[in-house]
């Protein structure tokens, strides 16, 4: 059994697992079909929508994205795409290859987008008809403020294409709040559901933008006008064979969602945060991202001057059964990712990690007192409790 701390997939609950194993029934059984309807309104729950248009697209989170740029991009369409990691450079693949015209805003990794600078952009291509960017950016742990973003995109009259893979779950998509009009998301992130599904919201706005197309969606699996088909219709029909298990463990994993609570969901990440990057910090270890700007659930940390960064990942996995992710791109070799998605997202996972880490730095020769970071760790709990503790006295009075 693996420990999973890294970008994703997370570990998957019992509970969930137990939904996969269910017989299979055919799609347009009503037994599967009230099923849906269920998982649908689960869904518009977790990413706080009244949007009829939200379903799990089939496919990882890459068809997510890939849906909302093919439906809502028109050849000639102009897209800012925001672009300060990994997932930004990924839409902008998705913008040529459905013949938009993209216009890069460039952020260093491991920064924010800058509200400000979007509206610049927007000022000197005022002809934008799409905004998009990532809300949590996993390949450096940083989060962009989306309600910002997604204020400014109207303010210019764009639509917004928002990627939520990793934020969904695990720290607040308020997609009616925000306005986000066209939003996706994974099963393997902080759902701790089975990779292969990507939840999809549209709004009117975006469904209107859609309809008005004067080209046909090049893609036909997932042109929206035949989905939409599909999900409204009283009497559904075929489009694609469902995967029916991987859907029983997303409806699975949302009702652990709704029964823990979303803000609870929140407050879990973070709690955890706090106290893995308590011990970190006192390893010596820095974070990538400034506070502020810091996603709790992917924590990306800056490998120190003169360790071996794969040779510590390997002993982490092999000695401690223990995943954590590395840099990508510009990234490479310079920092590791800690993830705590979801079911990860534990007391105990944290304290292995900060044990396996402290024992094999230690091995390597690299200055660190075996169990200052778990002691750390548990100093952040205790402080939290106390205050957490003093919130509910406070309430009280
Ligand atoms: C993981 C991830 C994706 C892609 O999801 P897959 O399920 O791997 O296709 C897209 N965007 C972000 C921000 C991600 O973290």
């Amino acid at each position: 059994m693996r420990t999973l701390m890294g970008p994703g997939p997370s570990e998957i609950h019992p509970r969930v697992i137990a939904a996969m194993g269910q017989p299979v029934i055919g799609y347009l059984d009503p037994v599967f079909v009230t099923m849906m309807d269920e998982l649908k309104e689960l869904l518009r729950y977790a990413f706080m929508t009244e949007n009829p248009l939200t379903f799990p697209a089939s496919g990882p989170g890459s068809v997510g994205m890939e849906m909302c740029f093919v439906n809502l991009v028109e050849p000639g369409d102009k897209v800012i795409v925001c672009r300060n990691g990994v997932f930004g450079g990924r839409m902008l693949e998705n913008v040529e290859r459905t013949g938009g015209v993209p216009v890069v805003l460039e952020a260093p990794w491991g920064e924010p987008i800058d509200p400000q600078r979007l509206a610049d952009c927007l000022k000197a291509h005022p002809d934008t008809r799409i905004v998009a960017f990532v809300h949590a950016e996993t390949s450096t742990g940083c989060e962009s403020d989306a309600a910002a973003l997604i204020r400014i995109a109207h303010e210019y009259g764009a639509l917004t294409i928002v990627d939520a893979v990793t934020s969904l779950g695990g720290s607040p998509v308020k997609v009616d709040a925000w306005g986000a009009d066209a939003i996706y998301a994974a099963s393997q992130k902080c759902l701790s559901c089975t990779p292969g599904l990507s939840p999809v919201s549209f709004n009117t706005r975006a469904i209107e933008k859609v309809r008005a197309r004067k080209t046909r969606v090049q893609s036909w699996f997932m042109d929206l006008n035949l989905v939409l088909e599909y999900w409204a219709a009283s009497a559904r029909t075929y489009h694609h064979t469902a995967p029916g298990n991987s859907l029983y463990a997303l409806h699975e994993a949302l009702l652990l969602l709704r029964e823990e609570g979303l803000e609870a969901a929140w407050a879990r990440h973070r709690r955890h945060h706090l106290a893995l990057k308590a011990g970190l910090e006192a390893m010596g270890l820095t974070l990538l991202v400034k506070e502020g700007a810091r996603l709790p659930q992917m924590n990306a940390v800056r490998v120190p001057e003169g360790v071996d960064e794969k040779e510590v990942r390997r002993r982490l996995l092999t000695e401690f059964n223990l995943e954590i992710g590395a840099g990508l791109g510009p990234l490479a070799g310079k920092i590791w990712r800690f993830g705590i998605m979801g079911y990860s997202c534990k007391p105990e996972n944290v304290m292995l990690c900060l044990s396996a880490l402290g024992s094999v730095l230690s091995d390597m020769a690299y200055p660190v007192e075996v169990g200052q970071a778990e002691s750390a760790a548990h100093h952040a709990y205790a402080s939290l409790h106390t205050e957490a503790a003093k919130a509910a006295g406070g309430r009280g009075r």
